[in-house]
């Protein structure tokens, strides 16, 4: 299968041709067709097989075809357990939606409020968190998650395994029940 047959838009299109990708791998070929469709995705693959992209690709298109208007937070959540899944996460978005105007923001654990304040001001497309930090913020009243739509739980079982249980459920509760999830 070859990435065009996947109906991404040309400028995600050509955002993974520049990085060389000739074919889809196994998961993205599996999980992306029905991201794209708008349904929920439970996938399961190594690590290494190219799961990023399985979800950041849908989650750009997402993008490209919602209305920010009266946006008054991110609309995708990226829920990730480490600070290194978040910033190689944050690093995807960018690469895979250097053609796009989305603007990313990572907010984790162990770095400066202050910054994330700032960040969170400017209305950032996507948001890519760990679990505790984003609690923090929205128990301080700094990010608003009523207009996510799509939420993306990576390496869910990896959350459970470290004890992130009911931050994650706090989290799903606070953005609409009327969204996707992968
Ligand atoms: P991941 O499993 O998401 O950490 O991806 C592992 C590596 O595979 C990353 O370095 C990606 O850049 C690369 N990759 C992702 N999708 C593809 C693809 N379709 N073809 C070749 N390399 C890919």
């Amino acid at each position: 299968m070859s990435f065009s047959k996947l109906q991404l838009a040309p400028a995600i299109l050509k955002a993974v041709t520049n990085c060389g990708y000739k074919h889809p791998t196994p998961v993205q070929a599996e999980a992306i067709p029905p991201a794209l469709g708008g349904r929920d995705v439970i996938a399961s693959a190594q690590t290494g097989t190219g799961k990023t992209a399985a979800f950041v690709l849908p989650a750009l298109q997402r993008l490209l075809q919602s209305s920010p208007k009266s946006r008054k937070g991110p609309s995708v959540l990226i829920l990730t357990p480490t600070r290194e899944l978040a910033e190689q996460i944050t690093q995807a978005t960018r690469t895979y939606g250097r053609h796009l105007p989305f603007k990313s923001v990572t907010i984790v654990g162990g770095m400066p409020y202050r910054d994330q304040f700032r960040a969170l001001d400017q209305k950032p497309d996507l948001l890519i968190a760990t679990p505790g930090r984003l609690i923090d913020h929205m128990e301080r009243g700094s990010v608003d998650l009523s207009s996510v739509h799509l939420l993306v739980l990576d390496e869910a079982d990896r959350m459970l395994d470290m004890g992130f249980i009911d931050d994650v459920e706090k989290i799903t509760a606070a953005v609409p029940g009327k969204r996707q999830t992968l």
